[in-house]
């Protein structure tokens, strides 16, 4: 897995009105590294940030490009294409929308703008079982479950199913089970750590309950990073 680095980096979506001020942190390859904080501190600014997701001329996008500088096993991704980056990086949002067919359907065809070539598919509809035998537990029920009567947490699960059939080597949660119950939240939360292992992972999440067993987390408010440390250290800071 590459390592992740975000170098000084300052961003906004209007000239002279910066929503990140400046921030820096390494995820380790293959370490996961959550970003904890209110709502509208920049979190999901910051995550978009590493796919590109506002490069200029996109719908959405800022007048400029972030400044300082962004690596992804050492290179900068203003030099990597977007379909490189789209292979390379898995997201798992908050809300998921599912078509109303088949779990394997869904996890197959992806989002319903996902383009995907007929090789792509055959190839995954081969070893779909395989694949979901593979992930914990609470995934094998979700076979032969068909439409949208599916539970939030079974629902963030095809999600995650989805994300990980391509294999990326990056994972983004973000927010991705937020809107979950506490007891779902907690399964959840679990599967994505044995899911996530070797993977180099960012986690966006409001609360410092939800990442446990980040290799470290940083507390992003009003775009500054105010303060970082394993979950232990900033327990014991209050
Ligand atoms: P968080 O994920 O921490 O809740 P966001 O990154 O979503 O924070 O938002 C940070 C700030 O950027 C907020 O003030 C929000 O209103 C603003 N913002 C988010 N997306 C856009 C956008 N597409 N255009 C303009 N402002 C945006
Ligand atoms: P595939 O590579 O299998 O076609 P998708 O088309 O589902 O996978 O997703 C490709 C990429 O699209 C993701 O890795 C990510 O860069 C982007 N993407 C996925 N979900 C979202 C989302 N909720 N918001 C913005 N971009 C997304």
């Amino acid at each position: 897995a590459p390592d992740i680095r975000f170098e000084d980096v300052r961003f906004g979506y209007e000239r002279d009105r910066d929503i990140l001020h400046g921030v820096s942190f390494t995820i380790p390859a293959g370490k996961t590294v959550a970003v904890v904080g209110p709502s509208g501190a920049g979190k999901s600014t910051l995550a978009r940030l590493l796919y590109r997701f506002y490069d200029v001329g996109r719908p959405g996008a800022g007048p400029h490009e972030p400044t300082g500088r962004i690596t992804i096993a050492g290179q900068d991704i203003r030099h990597v294409t977007q379909d490189s980056l789209r292979r390379a990086i898995g997201i798992v949002p908050q809300d998921t929308v599912l078509f109303n067919d088949t779990i394997e359907y869904n996890i197959l065809y992806g989002r319903p703008d996902a383009g995907h070539d007929e090789a792509v598919r055959a190839a995954r509809a081969a070893h779909i079982h395989d694949f979901i035998a593979r992930l914990p537990k609470g995934y094998q029920t979700l076979v032969g479950e068909r439409g949208l009567k599916l539970s939030g947490g079974e629902k963030q699960r095809v999600a995650i199913a989805r994300t990980l059939l391509k294999d990326p080597p990056i994972l983004i949660f973000d927010e991705a089970t937020s809107a979950l119950d506490s007891a779902n939240e907690r399964a959840i939360q679990a599967e994505l750590r044995q899911v996530a292992r070797d993977k180099t992972t960012l986690v966006i999440a409001h609360r410092l309950s939800t990442v446990v067993d980040a290799h470290e987390i940083i507390v992003l408010e009003q775009g500054r990073v105010v303060e970082r440390g394993t979950h232990a250290e900033l327990l014991a800071a209050g």
